[in-house]
């Protein structure tokens, strides 16, 4: 059977014996694939220095659906982000969206969150300065919610009732904020008017009306997901990537 060949980025790449590689990319058309690359470390080896963390390319892959472990024939790089590489907050947000991917796709294709994180990585490479926490808290959350697990803005996420103005409470077990009567005696973050209409943008992809971030109030919002990831995605599994982008500041 000839190599399928499929649009594709790294997502996670470590060594694998005395010269190869194993990946776990996110393709277009065949979800998240673990593949070997044989011979990928050794000096003159044809990956080169492609097999790189958020490297997208051109895979051609040995599939075999009963197999776990697939064989990357070629990986050609076609767009490289060397922004990413350079700007440790831009590699930071970029490998959070990389592991949230990574681990928490579907098994069956699913050709949107990869328009979706080529499309993100596109804009945290490029984004200007000030407007990174903006577009990493939008990358991220934009992923939750394209992974299944929105928080629910709307109504009281208890038990429907309308939501008052002002400063509301967000609850992280409820997944989403709570009118008065709920919040009474719950583990809340108070999040104010302002704070409110930050999250409710990064949720529904209107991060380009955030425009910057306070320094403490990004590290507010990314505390806040952190913690709505590991209770809703992550089921208490630990996240490396997403605890350094949280903390890194
Ligand atoms: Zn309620």
């Amino acid at each position: 059977m000839p190599p399928v060949s499929t649009p594709a980025v790294v997502l996670h790449a470590f060594p694998y014996g005395e010269t190869s590689k194993i990946v776990r990319l996110l393709t277009l058309e065949h979800g998240v694939q673990s593949a070997i690359a044989k011979g990928a470390r050794r000096p003159n080896s044809k990956f080169g220095a492609c097999l790189q963390l958020l490297s997208e390319g051109t895979a051609q892959l040995y599939l075999k659906p009963t197999r776990e472990l697939q064989t990357l024939a070629e990986f050609d790089v076609i767009v490289q982000r060397p922004e990413l590489a350079r700007d440790v907050d831009r590699y930071a947000a970029g490998a959070a969206l990389a592991e949230l991917v990574m681990r928490f796709s579907p098994a069956e294709p699913h050709p949107e969150i990869y328009q979706l994180v080529v499309a993100e990585l596109d804009h945290l490479a490029t984004v200007a300065k000030e407007e990174l926490d903006a577009a990493a808290l939008g990358a991220l959350w934009g992923t939750v919610c394209a992974l299944g697990f929105a928080p629910n803005i709307g109504v009281c996420a208890r038990d429907g009732a309308e939501l008052p103005g002002g400063t509301v409470a967000f609850s992280v077990a409820d997944g989403g904020f709570l009118c008065r009567r709920c919040a009474r005696g719950t583990a809340t973050s108070k999040l104010t008017a302002s704070d409110r209409q930050v999250l409710e943008r990064l949720i529904t992809g209107r991060r380009a009306e955030i425009g910057s971030l306070s320094p403490r109030h990004a590290a507010a919002h990314r505390r806040l997901l952190a913690r709505f990831v590991e209770r809703h995605v992550a089921d208490g599994r630990e996240l490396r990537a997403l605890d350094f982008w949280q903390g890194h500041s």
